[in-house]
């Protein structure tokens, strides 16, 4: 039997005050939520875990909020990689065998959405335009939230072995350059300046300064959700799993614990928000790309500047809870066991990149995490109102580049939910891009 759980008098509100449920605590559903009571509207978020705990991607990322990363997880030529990532099932992209056969059409796409340049320059175009200003704002929000001291701006570094093997990357950094990026190019001496317990092998730098990082990202979602109850959001642990539709009209939100009546609902459920988007009318082509992190506890030996190891494609950011390493692709179900030799490589990996940590930092200073990527093939989100009800907004899909465009697109679902113009054009992130051609 269906009950209803929610129908609580909230605080004093503005005029036109809606109730929004947000499906999700992960840092979209968090920054929704701060954005929507900065609105003015009253919000109950839908979580079955603890927010931002491990269950989320927004625990373990890499912190990096890199208004850079403006480029698709795919790139032209990339298919010849194809069987590489099928033969080695510990490379840094890898797809599980048994996985394959259901992951192929997404796979196909993936390719497809990077085939030529003209391509990837207009899907960096659209990222950009989620992703500019993004440490500033996530500045203002942590700032309002309590937890300034989370969040970073001494830019982010990637760490090349020579100056050869950035120009091997030319065409991605002239791209980026397109969309107004700036970086600085460091010497050797410049870059172990700035960087003393780097591993000499790695001899030139790039620095991108109008970047920034967050300290502790799980604690950063945790604490936006915390801000949101203090100004009268509710938190009800329990799963979504449908909604009431009426005429188009929303009604509730459908949980396990039975319904929550609403006005709007915002699909902020990361990873597994396919099932939710289908019930909301619209078929999404999104899988878990899954990643993992390895903490050392106590360093002796930090990267000063969040960095990235272009040969080896892992982050490395010293955060709250240790010298933290990130990285890892793998194609496989969301509930598959993870695979801790992943996790195991990054934390041989580490040792090498910072030759001073002890050599004998054995695996019980270590704490070993795997997270899910919300993943589209074209790399961007979905962002946009539903077909089943234009009351439903859908917010997931962040792929490789969640924390960073949070905080725009907490903004993004307020004005979709209350009918304002989105500050950008949502074109390239509609929901309903996939609709044509074969499902998953
Ligand atoms: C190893 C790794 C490194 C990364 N590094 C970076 C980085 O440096 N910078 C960056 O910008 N991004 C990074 N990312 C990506 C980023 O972490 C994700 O894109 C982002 O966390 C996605 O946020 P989300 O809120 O959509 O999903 P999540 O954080 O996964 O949150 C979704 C929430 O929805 C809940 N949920 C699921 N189903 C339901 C349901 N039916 N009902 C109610 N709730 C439900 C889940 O319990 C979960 O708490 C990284 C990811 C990984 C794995």
């Amino acid at each position: 039997m269906i009950t209803e759980i929610y129908d609580r008098p909230g605080k004093p509100l503005m005029q036109n005050s809606q109730h929004v449920v947000i499906i999700g605590a992960g840092i979209i559903g968090a920054a929704s939520a701060f954005q929507l009571l900065e609105a003015g509207q009253r919000v109950t978020l839908i979580e079955p875990g603890v927010p931002g705990d491990e269950q989320a991607s927004s625990y373990g990322n890499a912190g990096w909020l890199s208004s850079h990363s403006v480029l698709p997880p795919a790139s032209p030529g990339v298919w010849m990689q194809v069987p590489k990532w099928l033969a080695d099932p510990l490379g840094p992209l890898a797809v599980r065998w048994k996985y394959f056969p259901k992951a192929l059409p997404w796979l196909v796409r993936y390719l497809a959405a990077a085939w030529t340049y003209p391509q990837v320059e207009r899907t960096a175009q659209a990222l950009r335009s989620l992703l500019k200003d993004a440490a500033t704002l996530h500045q203002t929000m942590a700032e309002r939230a309590g937890v300034a001291d989370l969040i970073e701006r001494r830019g982010l570094l990637h760490a090349f072995l020579s100056r050869t093997h950035f120009e091997q990357d030319a065409k991605a950094w002239a791209i980026r350059k397109k969309e107004g990026i700036q970086w600085q190019e460091l010497d050797a001496p410049t870059l172990h300046a700035l960087e003393p317990d780097l591993d000499p092998r790695y001899t030139f730098g790039v620095l991108v300064p109008e970047t920034g990082s967050c300290r502790n990202p799980g604690a950063y979602t945790a604490a936006l959700v915390r801000h949101a109850q203090s100004r009268g959001a509710t938190v009800l642990q329990t799963q979504a799993t449908g909604f009431r539709i009426e005429e188009g009209r929303l009604k509730a939100v459908l949980t396990s614990q039975g319904e929550v009546l609403c006005d709007r609902a915002v699909i902020a459920a990361g990873a597994r928000a396919k099932a939710l988007a289908l019930a909301a009318g619209d078929w999404v082509s999104l899988e878990s790309e899954r990643g993992y992190h390895a903490v050392l506890t106590s360093p002796k030996a930090f990267a000063r500047v969040p960095t990235m190891f272009a040969d080896c494609k892992v982050i490395v950011n010293t955060m709250e809870q240790g010298l933290r390493v990130a990285g890892q692709v793998e194609i496989a179900a969301a509930d598959d066991i993870p695979d801790w030799r992943r996790a195991e490589i990054l934390r041989a990996q580490l040792m090498t990149l910072y030759p001073g940590l002890p050599r004998d930092s054995g695996a019980d200073q270590f704490k070993l995490w795997m997270g899910r990527r919300p993943s589209t093939p074209d790399g961007l989100p979905c962002l946009g109102l539903a077909t089943g009800s234009r009351d439903i907004v859908h917010a997931y899909g962040h792929g490789h580049v969640g924390l960073v465009s949070s905080a725009r697109t907490g903004r993004l679902v307020a004005q979709l939910a209350t009918g304002q113009k989105p500050e950008i054009s949502l074109k390239p992130f509609s929901p309903q891009r996939f609709q044509s051609g074969f499902n998953n």
